[in-house]
């Protein structure tokens, strides 16, 4: 079993770094991100609640985000029997407490949590330009702006959460996707993951 958590602040590139992990080692991703704008495409009921707080570049409330969670990993024992990639989640302190509550329900841990540090312009330049490539309604000026403030708010306290737990990984963000990648692996590498 190997579970981590992909943390940064939006832009960082969380969501491509995923993508390779998740092919090297065989993981499940989890994107809280995604699993909503599924949510919104499709119209659901939640998808409209978070709907609201998505264009605004709020978070979705924590005790709902934890029901979508718990809900999508019910829904997947058997992919999710190697291990998770958690993705823009958690995003505050009672969202990781309840993680490692759940991890611990499920006989396992975060072996991991990989933090992907880019410079807040470079943050910013990424955002804009992957507003016109993805057409993301939350990738404008103003919402990126409130993003930025939130991640700084809310998620980027955890980084000295999981730094006290000794779980906290720095990785450089900047530069050649496939140098990150590799930075990553490197680590991953060197963790016991038996549990
Ligand atoms: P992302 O794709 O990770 O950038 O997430 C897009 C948006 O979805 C965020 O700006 C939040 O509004 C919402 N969201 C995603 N993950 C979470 C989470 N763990 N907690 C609260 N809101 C979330």
């Amino acid at each position: 079993m190997l579970n981590l958590v992909i943390f940064g602040a939006p832009g960082s590139g969380k969501g491509t770094q995923s993508e390779h992990l998740t092919n090297r080692y065989g993981l499940f991703h989890i994107s809280t991100g995604e699993v909503l704008r599924d949510h919104i495409s499709r119209g659901t009921e939640l998808g409209k609640i978070a709907d609201s707080y998505i264009s605004k570049g709020n978070l979705i409330p924590d005790e709902l985000m934890l029901k979508v969670l718990e809900k999508t990993l019910d829904e997947n024992p058997e992919a999710t029997a190697n291990g998770v990639i958690f993705d823009g989640f958690p995003r505050t302190i009672p969202q990781a407490e309840a993680l490692g509550e759940m991890m611990k329900r499920r006989g396992t841990r975060i072996h991991s949590v990989v933090g992907l540090e880019v410079p807040e312009e470079e943050l910013i330049k990424r955002l804009i330009h992957r507003g016109k490539e993805s057409g993301r309604a939350d990738d404008n000026p103003d919402t990126i702006k409130t993003r930025l403030d939130v991640y700084h708010q809310q998620t980027a306290p955890l980084r000295k959460y999981y730094t006290d737990r000794n779980t906290y990984h720095a990785v450089e963000g900047s530069g050649d996707v496939a140098k990150i990648f590799n930075d990553i692996s490197k680590h991953i590498d060197t963790l016991d993951h038996a549990d």
